[in-house]
């Protein structure tokens, strides 16, 4: 069972969590299909092969990046915080304004 040993490892937040399967098409929940490569973990909870969604890769910087808000953002592919910021012209103004509210918030912590 080395399927144990297979880890995410967030590059932002460094949230790591082993993983059962990465791709689009998780085996184990057959009428799913992500829209982007993701790390996937089956539900341990669910009895008709339910999945959690870890994260994905940046698709710009390639790196391994987590779904959690302040990493990450899916607008048609997905895109690290870090990457987002770097390119905010290209993004319509409603993303734009979220990731800023949320720069905002990070720094009044
Ligand atoms: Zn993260
Ligand atoms: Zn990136």
């Amino acid at each position: 069972m080395n399927d144990v040993d297979k880890k995410f490892v967030c590059e932002n937040c460094n949230l790591s969590s082993s993983y059962t399967f990465f791709g689009k098409r998780p085996p184990f929940a057959r009428s799913i299909v992500l829209l982007e490569e993701a790390y996937v973990l089956r539900d341990p909870f669910s009895e008709d092969g339910g999945i959690l969604v870890l994260g994905g890769h940046c698709s710009v910087c390639s790196t391994p990046i987590c779904r959690a808000q302040d990493c990450s953002l899916f607008y048609s592919k997905r895109f690290c915080v870090r990457c987002v910021l770097q390119n905010m012209e290209e993004f319509p103004a409603e993303i734009q304004q979220e990731v800023t509210s949320r720069q905002l918030k990070n720094k009044c912590q």
